[in-house]
């Protein structure tokens, strides 16, 4: 079996990359074969894996523009059983071209389906926008994966997100499905976190995962180094969780 998951909230800066990176890790130190797609034009997967941007041949800008065949654009990372299409910023580029293109919402799906065989899993990391590449990630899905900051305002935008997700079910993915709600950088030292996660419950509750990801300093570490948690800092709390988050995501099957 063979699934794809969007890693999505256009929201910034509430944990999609680093749950790209970490839980692609974390499925492939669990034996899962694993492509990360970095459709973000930061680029930040690419690099949090330790990819240098100055060395891609290929990236998803070329699948998606220029028809590059995906298989020529995939890269092996220093994680066995963890592959990435990287992101350079010339996917800056992509919103505005791929405007006046045919079938332009569903181009990720169509390539996709040439290397989806050879995965487990397929994590596409997403935009913080709902524009037209958060789009193809979402017609391209089995699930959509959100992540949620444990902050004040940690349900704003969600309606978007949501009416963007039925939308695509309507339109353009009728099987798309929730994957799963993952509530991120939980401090345990404020009543806040625990408010959050009670409210975020009540909205989606057996959404939510079990597994709730804490602030931790070295899973912020990890991507200067280019590194998962898993191979910089393996006895971290954050590598703990996002293997444990890698083990629930596969017993939810
Ligand atoms: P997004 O991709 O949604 O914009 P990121 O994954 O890049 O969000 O996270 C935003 C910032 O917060 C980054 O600097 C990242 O290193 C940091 N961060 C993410 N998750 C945690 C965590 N659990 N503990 C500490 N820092 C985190
Ligand atoms: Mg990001």
């Amino acid at each position: 079996m063979s699934k794809i998951i969007a890693i999505a909230n256009q929201k910034g800066g509430v944990g999609k990359t680093t749950t790209s990176v970490n839980l692609g890790a974390g499925l492939a130190t669990i034996g899962k074969k694993v492509l990360l797609i970095d459709i973000d034009p930061q680029g930040n997967t690419t690099s949090g894996v330790g990819i240098n941007k100055a060395d891609v041949e290929n990236c998803i800008y070329d699948v998606l523009i220029n028809e590059v065949n995906p298989k020529d654009a995939i890269s092996p990372t220093e994680i066995e059983g963890l592959d990435i299409i990287p992101a350079t910023i010339q996917l800056a580029g992509a919103e505005i071209e791929l405007v006046s293109t045919v079938s332009r919402e569903v181009r990720l799906k169509k390539s996709l389906e040439q290397v989806k065989r050879f995965y487990d899993y397929i994590l596409i990391d997403c935009p913080p926008s709902l524009g037209i590449l958060t789009l193809n990630s979402l017609t391209a899905a089995d699930s959509v994966l959100i992540p949620i900051q444990c902050e004040y305002y940690a349900l704003e935008g969600l309606s978007q997100l949501l009416n963007t997700v039925r939308l695509v079910q309507k339109h353009l993915n009728t099987s798309l499905q929730i994957e799963g709600v993952l509530l991120t950088m939980f401090d345990a030292r404020t009543n806040l976190g625990i408010q959050v996660i009670e409210e975020v419950k009540k909205y989606f509750q057996q959404k939510v995962y079990k597994t709730v990801i804490p602030r931790n300093v070295r899973l912020s570490e990890a991507p200067s180094h280019g590194q998962s948690i898993i191979t910089y800092d393996p006895r971290s709390k954050g590598a703990e969780v996002y293997l444990e988050l890698a083990k629930e995501v596969v017993s939810n099957e």
